[in-house]
């Protein structure tokens, strides 16, 4: 298949239209009648002095909308509490700095810190049991001109295996992981910017594989969830350890499936490139943002291409984007614009334009459920390649990677911007979306 690539005048409509549809967008901000009872809640324990009742409080809260990470900014005047919300910070509101004081002193009495120290960044944890859930929280303060900044990360392990079908594949790309996994030799790895929960992909990919007839071993930092049957080791990289030489160390110990958390170097990858040519399944993963940027990152690692079109057998690369708040979706008649912008992304991944008018787009509502941001929860979007017997022989030969691409779009490879916009079509998330990410 060859596509004509857009000439520069249609590259700039495009561009317009986008952000067209982007200033709307960037205007919705998430706001809720929960926040003021947060704040009321928080600041009436702050009151008569029950700080662990606050700290309680806004994890609970932290818990209930959804979110991540839970931050606490300082300004000159004033300071912020932040949560993370499908990603993106939102704030929730403020405090002064007697009452910061106070909450900053039982974060860090409770994850162990310091409190006398101020001066360096520390991290801890506190953990909390809140409707018969663990819940962990790892606490990191940063210092900051007049006080600190902290950030909370909540580590809920309640999500941390999910069904394998909850993962949001297509039928064809799941076929291909699943045909991965199954293999006893290859290697998977999962590539994510930042926050696009690999955790969860990891571990319920796993859970799948977890059967009493196999070793698995994990080399993990740190250990997020613990998984019964499966034997979990968390790196020590304070003890002059570090992620190769522990990967050793488990090969050693005959597993049939390795888990390595992500490969941050040379010589890991070089491990587990000879773990997966010695008849192990591999699975691991990079920080790279698509199949392609793999490639090149482990190409530039310096593997030798022969090596590595033997050991890998498939990339999953994966992100995270909101999902349409399903309480307010209302459908809305599209202007030629947006009906222009559409085409031009179905021109893009070479699909018939003339589905463009089945495609819909949503009014933005907003309601109580979505904290009036539109979005609700998230899904995953996908790229995945598998190497099939060309693509490792090109691999071998030094083709280019545009090369290796464009041959396995001719196979079954559907990249990650086709996959979001077929999940679009659909109805799952918002073409808004779309255009804010890529
Ligand atoms: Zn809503």
């Amino acid at each position: 298949m060859v596509t004509k690539k857009p000439d520069i005048e249609e590259k700039n409509i495009q561009e317009e239209l986008k952000n067209e549809i982007l200033s709307k967008e960037s205007k919705r901000e998430y706001h809720s009648s929960k926040f003021q009872k947060i704040e009321t809640q928080v600041k009436e324990s702050l009151k008569q002095q029950k700080t662990d009742d606050t700290l309680r409080d806004i994890t609970i809260w932290a818990l209930v909308l959804w979110s991540s990470d839970v931050h606490y900014e300082v300004f000159e005047d004033y300071v912020v509490v932040r949560f993370r919300i499908d990603w993106v910070l939102v704030d929730i509101f403020r405090l002064n700095y007697k009452e910061y004081k106070l909450i900053l002193e039982r974060l860090k009495y409770s994850s162990g810190l310091k409190l006398n120290i101020t001066d360096v960044p520390q991290d801890g944890k506190y953990s909390m049991i809140i409707e018969k859930r663990d819940i962990d929280v790892r606490v990191s303060t940063l210092p900051v001109w007049n006080s600190e900044n902290v950030v909370c990360r909540i580590l809920d392990n309640t999500n941390a295996v999910i069904d394998f079908e909850e993962l949001w594949f297509f039928w064809t790309t799941k076929r291909i992981l699943e045909k991965a996994i199954s293999k006893k030799n290859g290697m998977v790895l999962v590539t994510w910017p930042t926050g696009s929960w690999k955790t969860t992909t990891l571990y319920t990919v796993l859970a799948e594989l977890n059967t009493r007839d196999k070793k698995i071993i994990t080399l993990e930092d740190p250990i997020e969830y613990s998984m019964d049957w499966v034997i979990q080791s968390e790196v020590n990289e304070k003890r002059w350890y570090t992620f190769h030489t522990w990967l050793r160390a488990i090969l050693r110990q005959d597993p049939d499936i390795i888990m390595v958390w992500e490969i941050r170097d040379r010589e890991t990858l070089e491990t587990a490139t000879q773990a997966s040519l010695t008849g192990h399944l591999v699975l691991s993963t990079l920080h790279t943002k698509s199949a392609a940027d793999t490639l090149d990152r482990i190409i530039n690692m310096w593997i030798k291409p022969y090596i590595i079109a033997s050991a890998l057998d498939t990339i999953v690369a994966q992100r995270l984007v909101r999902k349409i708040c399903t309480h307010c979706k209302v459908e809305k008649v599209k202007t030629p614009e947006e009906q222009a912008i559409i085409e031009a992304m179905m021109k893009d991944i070479w699909m018939n334009i003339r589905q463009a008018k089945s495609i819909k787009l949503y009014e933005w509502a907003g309601c109580e459920k979505c904290n009036h941001s539109w979005y609700s929860w998230r899904i995953w979007i996908y790229e995945i390649i598998s190497l099939t017997t060309k693509l490792r022989d090109m691999i071998r030969e030094w083709a280019t990677t545009q090369d290796i691409i464009d041959e396995a779009r001719n196979g079954d490879l559907i990249t990650i911007k086709e996959d979001w916009i077929l999940k679009a079509i659909r109805g799952f998330t918002t073409i808004e979306e779309i255009l804010r990410v890529i």
